[in-house]
């Protein structure tokens, strides 16, 4: 007999996310040449629409590697070895982030937080207004951060920057946020960007790409760190082709009709109905957990201050909700990885594992790219009756907490 649960999975991690038929059927074709008129028309097509949806007139590579790839892109193209980077603290992401830049030979000091609040635009401005010698060449951070739900507030860090006058790039990791979550890369200032394929622009994993400032660019003709594959400077002289090497073609097709999709909602309305799923997600939480939350228990890479004692949302404060994940504590003694176990063995439902010190402590629910109300109601209310089978305490009927959400 065989056990495997039927129907299609309901996959609620926060990236990869479910992938559109109309995705998938794009990249289900022949191959063709890479050099052909055919395919450079689509290319730029692609790179077109995503300068659209980054809202540039500035620069956007495109890169055949996962968000590591242009992780590794951003920082070895805008710095020289040895230059000092401040990282704003969010979670698992900023800390994996500010690693590779250590591997890489560039010095980085973490500004520390709780991760349930983050750090505060008052505390980062100190922090630069104390930099008078502008040692510091670089700001990173992560403005979704997904293993914790929590958004940067990315316009207020801008202007901390802009009022110290401090000449400090800007870095910005957007894999989790962008084509879900408001993000503007003119307007806000921001010097580099890295986006990945796999979240908010529905695609399998396997590519990135960085919006580049005409400043950072210029950084990157006249000073870098040894680079080779990811040198900015080599992908625009192989322009139009855009790729060194072999164009990954059928990642494109995919890539494009993705955008395509995304422009024939109109990425205003994407992230308007981000906003609206997220809104009853968070509902349900705060029903689940009676509305309590342990407001003196910090997280932080050392892991949970005090006990959790009923399901609460990880973040505070509503301003630093993220649309597209949100994380979610189980109550001390429970295990979020049998629950999560349950749900995928039982119900076919798949969320996402707590990161780092939340191992076990934590869930995550992805809901972002291709979902709509049904689904979002299917995994909720699915994942409700895995915290029953699985024992962790919880107010039940939270279903009715997202409908009302919903239908507000
Ligand atoms: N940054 C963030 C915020 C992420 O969520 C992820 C992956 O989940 C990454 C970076 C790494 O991206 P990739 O797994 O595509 O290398």
């Amino acid at each position: 007999m065989n056990s495997k649960p039927r129907g299609r999975q309901f996959f609620f991690n926060p990236g990869p996310t479910h992938i559109p038929d109309r995705v998938l059927d794009a990249m289900h074709r022949p191959t063709i040449d890479f050099l052909s008129d055919e395919f450079k028309v689509v290319l730029a097509d692609t790179h077109a629409s995503l300068k659209r949806a980054l809202k540039t007139q500035q620069h956007v590579l495109l890169h055949a590697a996962n968000g590591h790839g242009a992780w590794e892109a951003a920082l070895c193209n805008v710095f020289r070895e040895g230059d000092k980077l401040l990282m704003l603290e969010s979670g698992y992401f900023s800390f994996h982030w500010t690693k590779m830049a250590k591997d890489l030979g560039l010095e980085v000091e973490l500004l520390a937080a709780d991760w349930r609040t983050g750090v505060s635009p008052d505390r980062f401005a100190e922090r630069l207004a104390q930099d008078t010698a502008h040692e510091i060449k670089g700001v990173l951070l992560v403005h979704n951060e997904t293993a914790t739900g929590h958004v940067q507030p990315l316009p207020k860090i801008r202007a901390a920057i802009d009022d110290a006058k401090h000449p400090a790039m800007l870095l910005v990791d957007t894999i989790s946020s962008f084509g879900s979550m408001e993000f503007d890369f003119d307007k806000c200032g921001v010097d580099v960007a890295v986006g990945g394929s796999q979240k908010g622009l529905m695609m399998v994993a396997g590519m990135s790409f960085s919006g580049i400032s005409e400043r950072a660019m210029a950084a990157s003709r006249e000073h870098h760190m040894k680079r080779n594959y990811f040198d900015w400077q080599q992908m625009l002289l192989v322009e139009p082709q855009r790729f060194p090497g072999t164009s990954p073609v059928h990642l494109i097709y995919g890539l494009h009709e993705a955008l395509k999709i995304i422009e024939e909602e109109s990425l205003d309305a994407v992230i308007a109905r981000h906003g609206r799923l997220a809104g009853a997600v968070r509902a349900v939480v705060e029903h689940w957990g009676g509305g309590e939350t342990n407001r003196s228990v910090m997280i932080n890479d050392d892991g949970v201050s005090g006990p959790i004692t009923q399901i609460q949302l990880m973040m505070h404060e509503a301003e630093r909700h993220s649309d597209s994940v949100t994380a979610i504590l189980v109550p001390d003694g429970h295990d979020s990885n049998a629950m999560r176990k349950i749900a995928v063995s039982r119900y076919n439902l798949s969320l996402g594992q707590g990161l780092g010190p939340l191992a076990g402590k934590a869930f995550r629910i992805g809901h972002l790219g291709d979902l709509n109300e049904p689904m979002l109601l299917g995994a909720l209310a699915t994942t409700e009756m895995a915290l029953k089978a699985s024992g962790i305490p919880y107010h039940t009927g939270g279903i009715n907490a997202a409908i009302d959400a919903l239908s507000d």
